[in-house]
């Protein structure tokens, strides 16, 4: 569970910049891309932001102007974006990062809606393209300990890389999903069949195919969920008065509901200020031309799968 992209096209051309609307923005202060008079919402939001970041000195350089001073149609939310007909087209949603799918407003175009448009305008080059397309909020989200939020953002990740495989042909065009690393996060086994992913495991059921009811408890008596990170925030050793790390009180009790709350943070063994990435190996998988190049990993559940098919080929 990692970031990812999808790299569509057949030609070079990049497009698609995830943003954030920028609602909290009230102070008077320099934009990183300068300031514009008749400037999309997201320019006047970032004209509002406080003082500009390291490195982004305020210089009298409108960037938002100059490139639409080169012919760029800048988008500054989802209706600007979806009015945009052609390329070359730059989305600026925010000074910062997307939100979170779950915190989305509506304004602010989807991974989805960038992807749709994104395709829409390349498409229009004869000499074909390149798109790189990135679910980076999953990575934030791990290192915050916060599965669900990891989850719903790689769900719209899939939903992009669907959509995309929707609007390209697999005659000319190589769809590759990848990650560019993973992070210290696993799942526990057996939990019952049915068990929510982003809750508590449930005990496996002595009759019948889905879970018991039971919750299954670890050896200090206390249930535990089915994802969580090896470090990170959620670390049940915690600092104490004297300055030291201990769990005087053992791991939390936690409710299923506790457990499925958008803002729970997994619990995780080693204590940091931020999850880490890990050296786990990643997946790939690809379609298209020369996708057959790419070998070597597949979904553990593949294997019965090809297991079945030879002993039972019809
Ligand atoms: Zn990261």
């Amino acid at each position: 569970m990692a970031p990812g992209g999808t790299r569509a096209g057949h030609g070079a051309t990049a497009l698609a910049m995830p943003g954030r609307t920028c609602r909290s923005c009230g102070r008077a202060a320099a934009s990183p891309f300068g300031s514009s008079s008749a400037a999309p919402r997201t320019d006047r939001c970032l004209r509002r932001r406080a003082l500009a970041p390291r490195g982004r000195e305020d210089d009298g350089v409108n960037l938002v102007e100059r490139a639409e001073g080169f012919g760029v149609t800048v988008a500054g939310d989802k209706a600007a974006l979806d009015a945009a007909t052609s390329a070359p087209l730059l989305g600026l949603f925010a000074d910062s990062h997307a939100d979170y799918e779950s915190d989305r407003p509506g304004e602010e175009p989807s991974l989805a809606d960038m992807t749709r448009k994104a395709i829409e305008v390349l498409s229009q080059n004869e000499n074909g393209f390149y798109l790189e397309i990135e679910a980076g909020r999953v990575d934030h989200a791990n290192h915050a300990g916060n599965a669900k939020r990891a989850m719903t953002d790689g769900k719209l990740f899939a939903d992009a890389i669907a959509l995309a495989d929707e609007l390209t042909d697999d005659e000319d065009t190589l769809i590759i999903v990848t990650a560019d690393h993973e992070h210290a996060i696993a799942m526990n086994g057996y939990c019952g069949r049915g068990t929510p992913i982003d809750g508590l495991c449930y005990d496996v059921a002595k009759e019948g195919i889905m879970h018991s009811d039971e919750l299954v408890k670890a050896s200090d008596g206390k249930p535990y969920t089915v994802v969580g990170y090896l470090n990170g925030v959620g670390s049940v050793i915690a600092e104490q008065a004297d300055g030291t790390f201990a769990a005087p009180e053992g791991r939390p009790e936690l409710t299923q509901e506790q457990a499925q709350d958008l803002d729970y943070v997994q619990q995780a063994l080693i204590p940091k200020d931020s999850e880490s990435h890990s050296g786990v190996d990643v997946a790939l998988y690809a379609k298209g031309p020369w996708s057959h190049l790419f070998d070597g990993t597949i979904e553990q559940n593949v294997i019965f799968h090809v297991m079945n098919y030879a002993v039972n080929p019809q």
